[in-house]
């Protein structure tokens, strides 16, 4: 079972909370009705995954408790859809610690090991659990990502995922380099690795601009970004602020993680990635206004979103 921790301050409350996860961890390992078996190929791709973790546990000196195999489950496109009610590739379930696959979506092997190892990274985030007044647990933190304690949006969330993609674009170029002679990767396969995610490459630019301005390597820098997934730390995010303004680091938290289909959050990603791609810091203070009067059109209409019956 992954590590978590729980930060209900009463202590009753916390071992409460703490077994409930444990409960909940123990039947993320049940296979699900119409889970189809691993095949002796999946199997061997599990291991191979766990044991490009293990290089970065070495990498960044923390311990990474192996991904189990029964909290991975293949289904069948029809079941995983009905199940989780996305049409997507895989994901990852942050309470029950399990990922769950769409089989039919993953038939090239390098796509399957890809969306793999990027849940196996969501599943290995720093973990704070949080039992509300109301008795229900949320994941106060995962990796980056802070979920408030009352209905608002998650915090850092796009910053999330733009780690979660670096980690994955390292261990997948490992992965081809050690395997896809094996598997047969074809050029598309390694062109696709190195692609970055709906965010392209704002992390890297942010590392750099911060290790100039340190005169820091860009590696110290990346890593302690990389690390701080797995660590929950997150004092680093201070240098953001340092190169971009006193605001930005509130405007890298509205980013989501670049799914969310509400025409406002398209609107607002556009802005804030234009934000952050201005070099002239005038220029960019001009702009935060307009970023935080667009977030509040966002909220609102994220809003009204859940108060409509689904
Ligand atoms: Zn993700």
């Amino acid at each position: 079972m992954q590590k978590f921790e729980v930060t209900n301050t009463n202590l009753e409350e916390a071992e409460m909370t703490r077994t409930a996860l444990e409960q909940m961890r123990e039947a993320g390992l049940q296979p699900i009705e119409g889970e189809l078996k691993k095949t002796e190929e999946d199997g061997k791709m599990i291991e191979e995954v766990n044991q490009l973790l293990g290089i970065i546990a070495e990498r960044f000196h923390i311990e990474i408790i192996p991904i189990e195999p029964d909290s991975i489950h293949f289904l069948p496109a029809k079941i995983f859809e009905d199940y989780t009610g996305h049409e997507i590739r895989g994901l990852y379930y942050v309470k029950t610690g399990c990922i769950l696959l769409n089989d039919d979506l993953l038939r090239n092997k390098s796509e399957r090991v890809d969306i793999l190892i990027h849940e196996s990274l969501h599943m290995l985030s720093h973990h704070k659990f949080l039992a509300r007044d109301d008795n229900e647990i949320i994941a106060y933190r995962g990796g980056y990502e802070i979920e408030p304690t009352h209905k608002e949006y998650d915090r850092l969330e796009g910053l999330n995922e733009m780690v979660v993609v670096q980690l994955e674009r390292i261990l997948m170029s490992i992965y081809a380099d050690k395997f896809g002679k094996e598997y047969n990767f074809t050029e598309e396969d390694f062109s696709r690795i190195e692609r970055g995610g709906i965010y392209g490459d704002l992390l890297s630019s942010m590392i750099k601009k911060i290790a100039d301005q340190k005169g820091e390597n860009y590696a110290t820098v990346a890593d302690r970004f990389l690390k701080g997934h797995f660590t929950g730390e997150m004092l680093h995010l201070k240098d953001i602020e340092k190169v971009y303004g006193p605001r930005s680091l509130r405007i890298l938290a509205m980013l989501d993680d670049g799914h969310d289909p509400n025409p406002e959050m398209i609107t607002l990603r556009e802005m804030v990635l234009g934000y952050f791609r201005e070099e002239d810091a005038l220029r960019r203070e001009k702009m935060t206004e307009g970023i935080f009067n667009q977030f509040d059109r966002w909220l609102q209409s994220a809003r009204k979103e859940t108060e409509e019956p689904h």
